[in-house]
């Protein structure tokens, strides 16, 4: 009998913090920058110089503990981690290791939730701080290193193994990159290496609680690869344990281009790191005033958003997908100050369908529209000043330039028609050229109501409202005046 097997993954995120100056050093950071333009006496790792932590990577990391519900340890230390390679000229990496600044707290992942409906929640370990290495660049047979990272602030997130798939991996992913742009603390893009992660697999048979020994996937860097990466390890432990093989620890690279997994290290070379207690610098001491003010410079973070506007009615996806990025999230709440929170629903469709649509990936600082003016179009839809079908002619306008869409719609005459006087008229008009069809209708044929809708609103170009205009027609038909007119 084949054991089913559930997969269980934790993951290790890096993350770079956007300050000006590196870790421990004044030296400029700069993302881009031509290599080895970075860099100075500390980062070289020169005789003589000596770390002082930068105020404003702390004040940076102490954000994103508070928005995980971390716990920010009032004391905390550094520690050396040695190891021989060319991207660490010092010999040793500064990071925190038994005394890390933030334990346990939590990130919910939208579009996931448990059997019982609850939101998804990952655990977090711990979060600590650390420099970054250098980066080793290959070109051809050549070989380089790029010292320009070395030294920058890393926060690194440590989830427990509370994942279960490769796309909850990939969405744990996603969430971490909205939550450390929305705090304004990373630009957090994995293509650029500013947003890493490394991936932990195992296996272990359902309904059993033991995790089963795990194999950790390096560095992969964009959030598709990823998932694949996991959904390759996963598929390459089951094979093993289906042909009653064990799994043995190991570090895996992955090779995108043939989706496959590459062994880097196995337990037997694992390296000893030597960690020891940092004597050039001193235990970190956070106190309270140092969290508070931090805590008072907290946006409002993506998922109190996201509970405030599906509790003014927008779709639970809508709401994420607004979310997702600060500029849309803020250009939405900008959009709802001249709509009003009652026509959220309304707008969030507005936003996402149309303007997005318009935009066809390009950033939102680009949109010539402001979130004013999109309000204001939705306010005219809404009270029907307009129909659904010119406002869009309406954005249009807008876009090019043509002004406010109030001032379009009086320009333009795209005003809605919602007048009974005009509606009547046209009423009677298409009653009395289709004799045959009407009395069709008054016979039972019921379905001949939409085409009199249709000829009526075509006769209007589309600027009746069609609530009124069937509303209209039914009279007419139930008076049956407009009938014995036309006879
Ligand atoms: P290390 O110190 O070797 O990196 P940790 O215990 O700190 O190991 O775990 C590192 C990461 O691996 C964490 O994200 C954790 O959730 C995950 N992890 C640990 N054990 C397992 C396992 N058996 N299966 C999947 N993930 C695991
Ligand atoms: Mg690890």
């Amino acid at each position: 009998m084949r054991v089913p097997y559930e997969s269980v993954i934790g993951l290790e995120v890096h993350c770079q913090l956007e300050t000006r100056s590196k870790l421990f050093s004044p030296c400029p950071l700069e993302i881009g920058a031509a290599p080895n333009t970075r860099t100075d006496a500390y980062t070289w790792g020169l005789p003589g110089t000596l770390p002082v932590l930068n105020r404003a990577a702390v004040d940076a990391a102490i954000a994103l503990a508070l928005a995980t519900g971390c716990t920010v340890h009032r004391r905390s230390r550094f520690a050396r981690k040695h190891y021989f390679y060319p991207d660490l000229p010092k010999g040793y990496q500064i990071t925190q290791a038994d005394e890390p600044y933030a334990t346990a707290g939590h990130v919910e992942i939208p579009g996931f939730t448990t059997a019982e409906g609850d939101p998804w929640r990952v655990r977090l370990q711990r979060i600590h701080l650390e420099e970054d290495a250098g980066k080793n660049v290959h070109a051809g047979r050549r070989s380089g290193v790029d010292y320009n990272r070395a030294g920058a602030p890393l926060v690194e997130i440590v989830s427990e193994p509370d994942l279960r798939t490769a796309e909850q991996a990939a969405a744990y992913m996603r969430e971490l990159r909205t939550l450390v742009r929305a705090l304004g603390i990373s630009q957090a893009n994995m293509e650029e290496g500013t947003l890493r992660c490394d991936a932990n697999v195992s296996l272990r048979p359902v309904g059993t609680e033991t995790l089963g020994v795990r194999c950790e996937i390096k560095n992969v860097n964009s959030f598709r690869f990823l998932a694949r990466a996991i959904e390759a390890e996963i598929r390459r432990q089951t094979d093993m344990l289906g042909h009653g093989e064990t799994i043995t620890r190991c570090t895996l690279g992955y090779d995108h281009e043939h989706d496959r997994l590459f062994v880097m290290r196995s337990k037997e070379d694992a390296a000893d790191y030597r960690y020891m207690p940092d004597p050039d610098l001193p235990p970190l001491h956070i106190d309270d005033a140092w969290v508070d003010a931090v805590r008072e410079r907290l946006p409002e973070l993506p998922a109190a958003r996201r509970d405030r506007w599906r509790g003014l009615g927008v779709a639970a996806d809508d709401a994420a997908a607004l979310a997702a990025e600060r500029d849309l999230a803020d250009y939405f709440d900008g959009v709802l100050r001249t709509a009003g929170e009652s026509r959220a629903r309304r707008a969030a469709g507005w936003v996402l369908t149309e303007l997005l649509g318009r935009l066809a990936g390009a950033p939102i600082a680009a949109c010539p529209v402001t979130p004013a003016m999109l309000g204001e179009l939705v306010v005219l839809v809404e009270d029907g000043t307009v129909s659904g079908r010119s406002a869009k002619d309406v954005l249009a306008l807008c876009w090019a330039g043509e002004g406010s869409p109030a001032a379009i719609v009086e320009a333009r005459g795209l005003r809605q028609v919602s007048d009974t006087g005009p509606i009547d008229a046209l009423v009677a008009e298409v009653l009395a050229e289709h004799p045959r069809q009407l009395e069709a209708l008054r016979a039972g044929k019921t379905n001949l109501e939409g085409f009199f809708v249709g000829q009526i609103m075509k006769r209007s170009r589309g600027q009746a409202n069609p609530k009124l205009v069937a509303e209209r027609l039914a009279l007419a038909i139930a008076a049956g005046t407009v009938g014995e007119e036309g006879a």
